[in-house]
C-alpha cells in the first residue's frame, strides 16, 4: 500500500506533468471509484478545468484547478495513476480517464477497487473524504516529541499501531512504521504509554528523517516511473527492517524477527529495539497477573527470607506451619537454639540458618521488635546493617528490604540472573543488572517485589530449565529462545 513517500513520488512525478493542462473529456469505467459527487457530476464540472499545483496531505493526493475546485485522491492499497500518450494500450484495470488538451491521457487504475476520488467545488468544506481527521504532518514544523508523546502517550496500544494512527501523524503505515522503529531503537509491541521522553524525541527525529529518505530514494524521472507502470517505487533495497525477517540486522547482524501486531505483520531487531526493564515487567504482569506478597509481617518475613536460602518455598511452608501461628520474635529469642534448628530441619542447613535467625532476631531487638522504627533508617544505612549479620547475604538483606520494610532495593539473585540471560541481556555483573531494573522503574518497593515476584513465577513455570517457549510471553524479546 502506498505510503506517504510513495504518495509523495506520484505527487511529484505526475503534478509536474500535468499541471497547466486542462481536462477535456472523462472517460469513466467504473463509477464506483467516485465517492462524492455523482460521476456524471463528476464529469460535467472538471470537463474544461486546468490542473493547478498537485498537493499532498499524509496519503492523499489534492488536484487544486484553476476554477477554484479540487479533485481528492486516496490511492489505498493497490490505486495508481499513469500519464501516458492516448495511443499507449490500456493497463488491466483502468477505471477512469482524464483526457488532457495536451493529447496524453491522465490514468486511474486498480486492481482491488478500493481507491476513492472526490470533488469539492470553490469554497467547498471536505467533511467525508477524512483529510479534515488527519494528524499532523511530520514534515510540520510543529511536529516534536512533546507533540507525540501528548497524542499517544497514555496509550495502552504498540506504539507501532499508534504511528500508523492517521488521525495522529499522516502517512506513515506498515512498511515505514517498522523502519521509523528500527531507527529509534524502540520495540513494536511496547504499549505507547510506557514511552519516556527521550524516546518521544527519538521517534519524532526518526520520523521526518526516514519518511524523507525514502522520498530521495524514491527519486525518479518520468519514463523510469511509466516504465515501472507506477509500481515501482525503488525504496525496497533501502529498507533495514520491514519484510527482512531472517536477515542480518544492519548494525547488529542479529537476525530480525517478525511478529504480528494489531494483525499487521511487524519486522525488528530483538537486540537493538531490545525491551527494557519497564516493558518487561508490563508483559509480565499482563501474563501472569498480579503477584502474590510476601507475608505483612515484616518478621515472618525476615524468618522465612533466612529459611528459603537454598530451598523451595514448600520447606519453607512446611517448617512455618509446624510453628503453628505461633512466629514471634519473641518466642524465637527465648528459644533454645536446638530447638530452633529442629523447627526448621526441613529447610536444611539449619544449624547456620538456626543461628542467622537468632542473630538477626538479636539485631531486630536493637529496635525493640518495631518494625516503624527500622522503617525510619535510610534504605543504604539498613542494607549495610543487615549485611554485617551473619549468614545475610545481598539477596536476603534485599528481600528483607522490599518485603518487610518497603525499602527499595531490586533483588536479584539466581533467577533474575537467568531471567535476563535467556532474554540474552549480556550484563557483566549484578551492578549493571541493579541498573538495569533500578534506572527503568520508579523508585517503589511494590514495584521491586512484584517484579520479584512474577520473575520467580515465569521462571518457575515457564523459563525452566527446560523452557516451554512456545507458552513464553517473552517470546517475542528473547534472544535465546529454543
Ligand atoms: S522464550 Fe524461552 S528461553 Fe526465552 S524467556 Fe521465554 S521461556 Fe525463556
Ligand atoms: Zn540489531
Amino acid at each position: 500500500m502506498p505510503e506517504l513517500p510513495e504518495v509523495e513520488a506520484v505527487k511529484r512525478i505526475i503534478g509536474s506533468q500535468i499541471q497547466g493542462h486542462t481536462i477535456e473529456k472523462i472517460t469513466v469505467n467504473r463509477p464506483e471509484i467516485i465517492a462524492c459527487p455523482s460521476a456524471d457530476t463528476f464529469c460535467r464540472r472538471l470537463t474544461g478545468q486546468t490542473f493547478g499545483s498537485m498537493e499532498r496531505r499524509g496519503k492523499f493526493l489534492i488536484f487544486p484547478l484553476d476554477g477554484g475546485d479540487r479533485i481528492v485522491l486516496h490511492l489505498r492499497m493497490t490505486g495508481c495513476l499513469l500519464l501516458t500518450a492516448a495511443d499507449t494500450p490500456l493497463e488491466a484495470h483502468t477505471h477512469l480517464i482524464f483526457h488532457l488538451s495536451d493529447g496524453k491521457e491522465l490514468r486511474f487504475s486498480d486492481t482491488r477497487r478500493f481507491g476513492r476520488f472526490w470533488l469539492f467545488e470553490h469554497g467547498e468544506a471536505d467533511t467525508c473524504s477524512g483529510i479534515a481527521a488527519l494528524g499532523m504532518e511530520p514534515f510540520d514544523p510543529a511536529f516534536c516529541g512533546q507533540y507525540l508523546s501528548q497524542n499517544l502517550g497514555k496509550r495502552k496500544k504498540s506504539i507501532k499501531e499508534c504511528l500508523m494512527d492517521q488521525h495522529v501523524i499522516a502517512g506513515i503505515g506498515n512498511i515505514y512504521s517498522d523502519e521509523i522503529l528500527f531507527a529509534a531503537r524502540i520495540f513494536p509491541a511496547r504499549p505507547a504509554c510506557g514511552l519516556t521522553g527521550e524516546e518521544w524525541e527519538r521517534l519524532s527525529a526518526a520520523i521526518p528523517e526516514r519518511l524523507s529518505y525514502f522520498i530521495e530514494k524514491n527519486e525518479m524521472t518520468p519514463e523510469e516511473y511509466l516504465q515501472g507502470k507506477g509500481q515501482d517505487y525503488r525504496n525496497t533495497p533501502f529498507l533495514q527492517a520491514y519484510g527482512r525477517e531472517g536477515a542480518p540486522c544492519p548494525v547488529c547482524k542479529e537476525p530480525l524477527r517478525r511478529m504480528v501486531i494489531g494483525g499487521r505483520s511487524s519486522t525488528y531487531c530483538p537486540v537493538c529495539q531490545a525491551a527494557n526493564a519497564d516493558d518487561l515487567y508490563r508483559l509480565l504482569l499482563a501474563s501472569y497477573g498480579k503477584p502474590r506478597w510476601w507475608s505483612d509481617d515484616p518478621y515472618t518475613v525476615m524468618f522465612q527470607a533466612v529459611l528459603v536460602q537454598n530451598t523451595t518455598w514448600s520447606t519453607v511452608e512446611k517448617a512455618c506451619a509446624a510453628l503453628d501461628g505461633r512466629l514471634s520474635p519473641a518466642l524465637i529469642q527465648a528459644l533454645p537454639p536446638e530447638e530452633l534448628e529442629e523447627w526448621i530441619r526441613p529447610c536444611g542447613f539449619c544449624k547456620a540458618k538456626a543461628r542467622t535467625i537468632k542473630d538477626l532476631t538479636a539485631w531486630f531487638l536493637k529496635y525493640h521488635f518495631d518494625s516503624r522504627m527500622v522503617r525510619q533508617i535510610p534504605g543504604r544505612d539498613l542494607r549495610k546493617e543487615l549485611l554485617s549479620i551473619r549468614g545475610v547475604g545481598k539477596e536476603t538483606a534485599d528481600v528483607i528490604l522490599v518485603y518487610a520494610f518497603h525499602k527499595p532495593s531490586f533483588i536479584i539473585d539466581a533467577y533474575t540472573r537467568r531471567f535476563l540471560a535467556r532474554l540474552g541481556y549480556d550484563l557483566p555483573d549484578d551492578t549493571a543488572v541493579r541498573h538495569f531494573f533500578e534506572s527503568a522503574l520508579p523508585r517503589d518497593a511494590q514495584i521491586y517485589g512484584w517484579y520479584h515476584w512474577l520473575i520467580l513465577d515465569h521462571c518457575i513455570t515457564v523459563c525452566k530449565k527446560t523452557p516451554k517457549c512456545d507458552a513464553c510471553p517473552l517470546k517475542p524479546y528473547c534472544r535465546q529462545r529454543l
